[in-house]
């Protein structure tokens, strides 16, 4: 017990994905100490995957895609503060400042801050009709934006920008996208599966132009009229701005505790201060399989961190070692993204983009490092448990055998 009363816990600073998922898994492995999760929006953890793709396109206003129903978190005795904002962490008091004067005790901290969204300042005078998406609310209001005949311009041909694009062509707007990048999506796919993509867009009307970026924009009465760099203007009714986010480390740096590109962790999501552990997007691990430090912005990262925080607060440590992966859905084609496949073309393909069950295999020193599939999910599960056991990739093995069955001996051989 604390002089406030309240017995010292874990509090959890973020109410996203990965928040929640530690909370939740806290409750499963056994801890059953006070469990505080501090978050800005009013809502319950959810998440994110459908706020660019479903909450878009659907008839209706789907419901929110809630990790778990509010009765569960009661069952799971996980207090919520929602609206509010954690401001401090006192390391050595061993508490929690939220904005609503609540001070919570801890015994373990998790960051699960997250991202913010970069801005433009040449959209500053068009503010009225520029969005950013990031919450459950932004993609609602987004939503209402969109359709028949709106012009929509998308800054940012990364995953927000592509799969808005694909969501908007669907309702009917008209689609510009503008890259600062020679081509879309350079962060995460090799130029000949961007190259495929640009196509993609491009046959379903939407306009995409790479290596070129907004440097000005005025109001014309409602209509935002943007200035590029080539000297090109053009009229939007709205303005959807994906150039990425930065850390949400803000609380971290002011408890002395993030690096230069978010909040460093080691294997198990501890920070140099064992007592603090972050999760998510915000967390910079590093990667024994690839042999860096990174900060890993998907579902699949929220997840798996969550684990492996939970699990050693918990007392079963067990160390961060999985398969990066990231899927993303642009008209009818679910593109999955496993390893590093690096800017490189495939040491092995089957069929070619566009085809049914396209895969292709991205081999280094003779071991699976990166695979890309598109419309054949099952086959980029065995790809990523055969990168995450080092498999040696017998290019012999899979012209005889084909890759399902080399993926799996991948697996078993290391
Ligand atoms: P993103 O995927 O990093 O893409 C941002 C894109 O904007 C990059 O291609 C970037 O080019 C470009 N860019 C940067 N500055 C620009 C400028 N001034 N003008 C024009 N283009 C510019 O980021 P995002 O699309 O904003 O997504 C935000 C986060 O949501 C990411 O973490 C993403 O992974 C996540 N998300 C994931 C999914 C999914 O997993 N399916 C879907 C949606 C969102 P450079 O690379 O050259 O900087």
């Amino acid at each position: 017990m604390t002089a406030a009363g309240r017995t010292a816990g874990v509090v959890i600073i973020g109410a996203g994905h990965a928040g929640g998922r530690t909370a939740e898994r806290l409750r499963h492995g056994g801890y059953v100490g006070p469990i505080d999760v501090v978050g800005i929006e009013r809502e319950l953890p959810y998440e994110r995957p459908p706020l660019s793709k479903g909450v878009l396109t659907a008839p209706e206003v789907p419901a929110n895609a809630y990790l778990l129903p509010a009765s569960k978190w009661a069952e799971l005795g996980v207090k919520f503060h929602l609206g509010c904002e954690a401001l401090w962490i006192d390391r050595v008091g061993k508490a929690v400042t939220v904005s609503n004067g609540t001070v919570l005790p801890y015994r373990k901290v998790v960051i699960a801050t997250g991202l913010v969204p970069r801005r433009l300042p040449a959209l500053a005078p068009v503010a009225a009709n520029v969005i950013h998406l990031r919450t459950f609310q932004d993609a609602v209001a987004l939503r209402q934006m969109i359709g028949a005949g709106r012009r929509a311009v998308l800054i940012g041909a990364g995953l927000i920008g592509l799969e808005t694009a694909a969501s908007a062509v669907k309702r009917g707007a008209a689609v510009t996208v503008i890259e600062a990048a020679d081509r879309p999506l350079s962060r995460f796919v090799p130029a000949y599966l961007a190259a495929w993509l640009a196509g993609l867009h491009a046959a379903a009307g939407v306009d995409i132009r790479c290596g070129r970026r907004v440097v000005d924009s005025a109001d014309a009465g409602g209509v935002a009229r943007l200035v590029l760099d080539n000297g090109a203007h053009i009229e939007a009714d709205l303005v959807l701005v994906g150039i990425g986010g930065v850390p949400n480390d803000r609380i971290a740096r002011n408890a002395g505790l993030s690096g230069e590109n978010g909040v460093v962790v080691n294997e198990f999501g501890q920070t140099s201060d064992p007592d603090i552990f972050a999760v998510g997007d915000v967390a910079a691990h590093f990667s024994p399989l690839f042999a860096r430090r990174w900060r890993l912005e998907s579902w699949k990262n929220a997840e798996d961190m969550a684990a492996v925080a939970a699990a050693h607060i918990c007392g079963s440590a067990a160390p961060y070692v999985e398969t990066p992966w990231f899927w993303t859905d642009q008209y009818d084609h679910n593109i999955q993204v496993a390893g590093v496949p690096g800017d490189t073309v495939p040491s092995f393909e089957r069929g070619r983009p566009g085809d049914r069950g396209y895969l292709a295999y991205f081999v280094e020193d003779g071991r699976l490092r990166g695979a890309i599939g598109i419309g054949c999910g099952r086959d980029v599960r065995l790809a990523r448990e055969a990168i995450k056991a080092g498999g040696r990739v017998d290019p012999g093995d899979l012209a005889a055998r084909g890759f399902a069955a080399t993926a799996a001996r991948a697996r078993r051989a290391s």
